[in-house]
Order: C-alpha cells, then sequence, then structure tokens
C-alpha cells in the first residue's frame, strides 16, 4: 500500500486518516474535502465517555485535544406546554462540532497528512483519484457511493419528517431539553443543549404536514429563523437564534437520509462513516458511529497481514455486528418521533415523557427507578402505569450501559 485517498474530511475521513498516517507514515494519506479549513456544518455533538477513552486510547494527541473541549452535564427535561419533566441521573458530554473537527485537521496536518481544502469532488467528471485504495466518507448524501449504488447495493430512505440543525447563542442549562410546542398546525419540538459556554445546539423537528402548515416550505432560512424565534421564544428569552455564516455552515430544512449498504466495499473503495450507513440523530451517536468505523477500518489495513481485500470483509463484518444494536436503537427513536404520540400528552404528560426516555428500547423502568427514584415513584402513582412500566422492560441484553456509551 502506498497511497489512500479520502473523499470527504468529516469525522470519518479525517480519524481514519490520523490513525493509518500514525501507523504508515510510509503510506501517501491524502484527505479531499469541499469546505475550508475549520469549517463545518452543524453545531453541538454528544460523545460518549467510553468513545472518549477509545480516542485517547488510539491517538493519545487527539484524543486528550477532544477531551479537554467537552462540557459534562446532565438529566433530560421534557418541556411540555404548561408541564415540564425532568429524569435526573444520566450523563453526557458535548462540543462543538467545528472544534472536533478543527482538532483532527490539526493532528492530521501535524502527523504529515495531505489536505486538500475547497475541492468538491465532482463524481460524474472526475475520475476517482489514483490510489490503492479510495475511502468514500462523504458523509450520508455521497455522491461517489451512489455512482456505484448497485456495487454497494445502496438502500437509501429519505425519513419523513423535516429538520434543521439551528444553534443558540446561550447556554440552555445544564440537561438535555426535549421542547415541544403545540401550535396550530401540531407539534413542532427542538432537540437542545449546550455544547460550550454560551452556545447550545437547537435541532427543530416536525412532521411535514406541520412543516408546511406553518409555512416553512415557503419562506426562507430568514423567515424560518424568525418562525422558529417565535415558536420557542418562551425557552429562549430573546437568545440569537444561529444558522450558519453564510458559506459552509448554513442551516437548512431537510429530511434524515436512512443508508443502508449491503456491501461495504468495491474494487479499491471503501465506505466509511455516514457513507456506509447512517443512525437517527435523536440517538446522537453518528459520530461515534464514525470514528469507530475508522478505527476498525486503520486497524484491518494497518495492523493485520490480511491482503486488502480480506481486511476490507474483515472490517466490515466487525462493524456491521458491532454497530447493529445502535441501529436499532437509533430506528426505533426515529420512529417513536415520526408517529409522536401525541395522544399520551393529553392522557398524562408523565406517559409522554416516560414513552420518550423509553423509546429506543435501550432503557427500561428498572433503569429510570435507579437514575432517578423521586420522578420514576411520582410516575408510577397509578396501578396502569406499573403495568406500563412492567411491559416496558427492554429484553434481556439490550439494555444500555449506563457508564460509558451513553445515548440520548
Ligand atoms: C442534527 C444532527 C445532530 C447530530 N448530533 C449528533 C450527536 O450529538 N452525536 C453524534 O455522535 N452524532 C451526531 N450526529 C451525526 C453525525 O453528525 C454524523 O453521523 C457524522 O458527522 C458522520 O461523520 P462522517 O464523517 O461519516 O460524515 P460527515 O460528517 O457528513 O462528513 C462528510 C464530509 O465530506 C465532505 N464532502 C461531502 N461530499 C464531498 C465531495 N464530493 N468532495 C469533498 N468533500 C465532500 C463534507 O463537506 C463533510 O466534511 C448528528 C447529525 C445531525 C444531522
Amino acid at each position: 500500500m502506498k497511497k489512500i485517498v479520502c473523499i470527504g474530511g468529516g469525522p470519518a475521513g479525517l480519524y481514519f486518516s490520523i490513525l493509518s498516517k500514525r501507523a504508515r507514515p510510509d503510506v501517501d494519506v491524502v484527505v479531499i474535502e469541499r469546505g475550508a479549513p475549520r469549517q463545518t456544518i452543524g453545531w453541538g455533538l454528544i460523545l460518549s465517555e467510553g468513545l472518549l477513552d477509545r480516542l485517547v486510547r488510539q491517538d493519545r494527541a487527539s484524543g486528550e485535544a477532544i477531551r479537554r473541549q467537552m462540557l459534562p452535564w446532565t438529566g433530560i427535561s421534557i418541556e411540555l406546554p404548561g408541564r415540564s419533566i425532568r429524569s435526573r441521573g444520566h450523563s453526557f458530554l458535548s462540543l462543538s462540532r467545528v472544534g472536533l473537527i478543527s482538532v483532527l485537521q490539526e493532528r492530521a496536518e501535524e502527523l504529515g497528512v495531505e489536505l486538500v481544502y475547497d475541492h468538491a469532488f465532482d463524481a460524474e467528471r472526475e475520475p476517482l483519484p489514483e490510489a490503492d485504495l479510495v475511502v468514500v466518507s462523504e458523509g450520508s448524501r455521497s455522491k461517489v457511493r451512489d455512482a456505484r449504488a448497485a456495487d454497494f447495493g445502496v438502500t437509501a430512505e429519505e425519513r419523513p419528517n423535516k429538520y434543521i440543525w439551528l444553534g443558540v447563542a446561550k447556554s440552555m442549562g445544564d440537561q438535555f431539553r426535549f421542547i415541544f410546542e403545540e401550535t396550530p398546525g401540531g407539534y413542532i419540538w427542538a432537540h437542545c443543549y449546550q455544547f460550550e459556554d454560551g452556545y447550545s445546539t437547537f435541532v427543530v423537528e416536525c412532521a411535514e404536514t406541520v412543516w408546511r402548515a406553518l409555512g416553512f416550505d415557503r419562506g426562507g432560512l430568514e423567515e424560518s429563523v424568525e418562525a422558529c424565534r417565535r415558536i420557542f421564544s418562551r425557552q429562549l428569552e430573546g437568545a440569537k437564534i444561529l444558522a450558519g455564516d453564510g458559506r459552509r455552515n448554513t442551516s437548512s430544512w431537510t429530511n434524515f437520509k436512512k443508508i443502508d449498504c449491503a456491501r461495504w466495499s468495491a474494487g479499491n473503495m471503501v465506505l466509511l462513516g455516514n457513507a456506509a450507513h447512517s443512525a437517527h440523530y435523536s440517538i446522537g451517536s453518528g459520530t461515534r458511529l464514525a470514528l469507530d468505523d475508522a478505527a476498525e477500518l486503520s486497524r484491518a489495513l494497518t495492523l493485520d497481514t490480511l491482503p486488502v481485500p480480506e481486511a476490507l470483509a474483515a472490517y466490515e463484518a466487525n462493524r456491521k455486528a458491532a454497530a447493529a444494536h445502535l441501529h436499532d436503537a437509533a430506528n426505533r427513536s426515529m420512529r417513536w418521533f415520526e408517529t409522536l404520540p401525541t395522544e399520551l400528552i393529553a392522557r398524562g404528560p408523565d406517559r409522554f415523557a416516560y414513552g420518550l426516555l423509553t423509546r429506543s428500547g435501550r432503557i427500561g423502568a428498572a433503569e429510570l427507578r435507579r437514575l432517578d427514584p423521586e420522578w420514576f415513584a411520582e410516575f408510577e402513582g397509578g396501578v396502569e402505569t406499573q403495568l406500563i412500566a412492567r411491559e416496558m422492560e427492554p429484553a434481556p441484553g439490550r439494555t444500555r450501559a449506563i457508564s460509558g456509551e451513553v445515548e440520548i
């Protein structure tokens, strides 16, 4: 192996380039990125403690630099019109996406990776880069992958809900906040948490019917921001909504694109991160999957003595097996938000909150009771809810590990 080219310099492509260059300084590693240095799409990210430990083990310099940026906080708050419910005992770590990308870019440069910025690789017009291995790390809307869709066995689905990834120039408290507002068009909600002092991520989501009823299909970004500011004015308390700098980090309404690929490699091309498989953002685990993919691919290629095709097959098999439980949780969570059980709000906000907290199937009554006995005792007040709680225990083996690998 003499040369590796990664198309796409997000978390997956950058981290793979770092680990590969570290392990094989003799190999030329190039990352082609359409954006400029230290710019990216999106605001904050949640990462798990377990992932951070792995990052430090795999490359201490970048792992420690990422850890230094992480902001810890606890609790999940479910805010409904007229009532807020807080479940304590959870623990999260967040940081800015641009902070993560900047650390990875700096470390890659330091190790001698060639970073080519402002180059949007054109899969239709440009020949594939000449390299022993082309890593396709363009994200879920990868065009290089789609040009070879049959080879990779791509299943791509635009999911029905609309979302926009905004930021807010304000610390929105020390908890993950799910904020639901009822509008004349129906329910709209925000997934919100602070990722650095004075800044929070603010992902607004709703059903497409609500999105149209609220006129989001007709106005531009400014109108959308203004409408979100009005809808969530109680929580924002006048804080500025951030929708990008107008160049690379421009927020826009979109649909989550669910990607599954039957095969992750074809010839000398291999899919990495979101280009290979995407997990719904509502459990906050896509970056973790991307970074773990990168580590596994690098390990398979550089530490094992397998020929490249076998190494790629081992990478795919290991990552598909390791990621299956997260995809299961992400799919359940995605569908819960797509079929938002608003009837539960009328039957008691606690039931709705319980449904939200247990939606991914990885956390159940026993764990919620352990995390926050006070709230759980209140919730469990009625006989009927006790039955619900028992019925909704996750299946054995599906419970998430409380410390280390936390999802929302
Ligand atoms: C609203 C939202 C919230 C999220 N929150 C979390 C969270 O809290 N925690 C978490 O773990 N994950 C979260 N995720 C998921 C996470 O952002 C992705 O899973 C992760 O970024 C995947 O990394 P990637 O490198 O595979 O792809 P991407 O991050 O999409 O990176 C792809 C890169 O390729 C570049 N590129 C694309 N096409 C080309 C081209 N033709 N030429 C050159 N460059 C190209 C892009 O500019 C980009 O830099 C969230 C996602 C969303 C949408």
